[in-house]
């Protein structure tokens, strides 16, 4: 992303603030903040008109001392190494903190994914995966989505892996369709992880959760389904804004028509039953809850002081920086911060792995159950550290999330 916003440089800040209260020696800070892999490949694609074109992909794995790593890949047009190094790091504590064994590590391609048609898409999906083959594995190191893929992508990833193997390896990716081995429960298991983060911080707020609005940033995998879900248990979701714009409509969004609407459109602009709003101010917006769940950086020293939300809880990773942090603070409000908030889609990754290691599937119930349990310990580890330390909700996360990785290099040593 923008260099003036370096999402790296910003993550390091609070680490570093984390690493300090953990006391971690000089020569472990700079060893849990260095990623042990990085891995730039020229992602070469035939396009439909016969030209060759040629993409940056990359893959960093910046911890496996848990366990393999673990992390999305995203396709943007505005993805840069240092984003992914930032992205990366963050699966590490997000891993820790839930505590499932599995290190960090994130990919991402230079590209539009819009601007592709379907095959070039999958072509350059395959070619992408072919380059990174010596490299990912059930036991190595296992992508699933972010922005701009999806179960279809994850479904080539596994296919060109396989084919190269001579046999089907379906604990390559996690996030795959279900007929490949996918779990039940992954594709809104980020948001159903937030949902339970939400209703957790409103039970110690002693809010109660009739007639609460909701703001949310994003409508693809996390925005849409945090908002079905949230639509579903009552929730008046009242504004959204998506790449294109923003809608709004205090009495409440209705969120299946919005769903149908976004299937044929591909986007929320053109909505009827509500106004339409810049993207950009919905933050300023009136509401009990804001979910970003877009990009990074979107919670700034420019529009932290508008918001008027009572809990922040962070769908997308890193979508505030460290000023609005501040200013959030502050304001007293109550921020659930993204290794916890979205913690539920590596988790779910994380019971398709097992299921897909022992041949044998979860029904929904289960999933859903036992993410639950997950989530709601994470919770209140969290929020019991942030109490009993006197430090904030962010703070006391990477606490949690860093100092369990601080313990597992301790106990390896560093070799030789
Ligand atoms: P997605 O590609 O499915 O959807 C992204 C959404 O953000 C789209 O609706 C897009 O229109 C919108 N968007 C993009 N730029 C925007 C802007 N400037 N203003 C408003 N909206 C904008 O992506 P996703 O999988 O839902 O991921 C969203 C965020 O959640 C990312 O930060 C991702 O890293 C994080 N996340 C995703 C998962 C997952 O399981 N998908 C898990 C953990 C964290």
């Amino acid at each position: 992303m923008a260099s003036e916003n370096n999402v790296l440089k910003m993550l390091l800040s609070r680490v570093y603030k984390a690493m300090d209260l953990l006391n971690i020696k000089p020569g472990y800070k700079k060893y849990l903040c260095e990623p042990r892999k990085t891995i730039e490949v020229a992602v070469t694609v035939k396009m439909d008109n016969g030209d060759i074109d040629i993409f940056k992909g990359y893959r960093v794995q910046h911890n496996t001392n848990r366990g393999p790593a673990k992390g999305g890949i995203r396709y943007h047009p505005d993805v840069d190494i240092d984003e992914i190094k930032a992205l990366a790091m963050i699966m590490t504590w997000k891993c820790a903190l839930v505590n499932i064994p599995f290190g960090g590590a994130k990919g991402g391609v230079k590209v539009d994914p819009e601007k592709l048609s379907i095959r070039e898409l999958e072509n350059l999906t395959r070619r992408y995966t072919s380059e990174l083959i010596p490299n990912i594995g059930p036991e190595k190191d296992i992508p699933a989505p972010d922005m701009g893929t999806n179960a279809q992508v994850m479904a080539w990833i596994l296919d060109t892996f396989s084919i190269d193997r001579g046999y089907i390896v379906p604990g390559v990716v996690t996030g795959k369709p279900i007929a490949l081995g996918g779990s039940q429960g992954r594709e809104d298991a980020t948001s159903r992880g937030c949902v339970y983060t939400i209703l957790s911080a409103l039970k110690v707020l002693n809010i109660d959760t009739t007639d609460l609005d909701v703001i949310i940033q994003g409508f693809g995998n996390v925005g849409s389904n945090c908002a079905k879900i949230l639509y579903d248990l009552g929730f008046k979701v009242i504004a959204i804004s998506d790449v294109n714009g923003g809608i709004y409509n205090k009495k409440g969004l209705d969120i299946n028509k919005l769903l149908e609407h976004m299937s044929k459109k591909k986007t929320i602009v053109g909505f009827k039953e509500c106004d339409s709003i810049e993207g950009s101010k919905i933050f300023e917006l009136d509401c009990d809850i804001l979910i970003p769940a877009a990009l990074e950086n979107q919670i700034t020293i420019e529009n932290a002081p508008k918001i008027k939300a009572r809990i922040v809880a962070e769908g997308a990773n890193a979508p505030t920086t460290p000023d609005a942090d501040e200013i959030l603070l502050d304001k007293k409000v109550f921020l659930i911060p993204d290794i916890l908030c979205n913690a539920g889609g590596v988790t779910v990754s994380y019971f398709e792995w097992v299921q897909g290691n022992d041949a044998y599937f979860w029904s929904k119930r289960r999933v859903n159950l036992q993410l639950r349990d997950i989530m709601e310990k994470a919770f209140y580890e969290v929020y019991n550290c942030h109490k009993e330390k006197n430090i904030d909700m962010r703070t006391a996360a990477n606490l949690i999330g860093i100092g369990r990785v601080a313990e597992a290099v301790t106990l390896r040593g560093i070799y030789p």
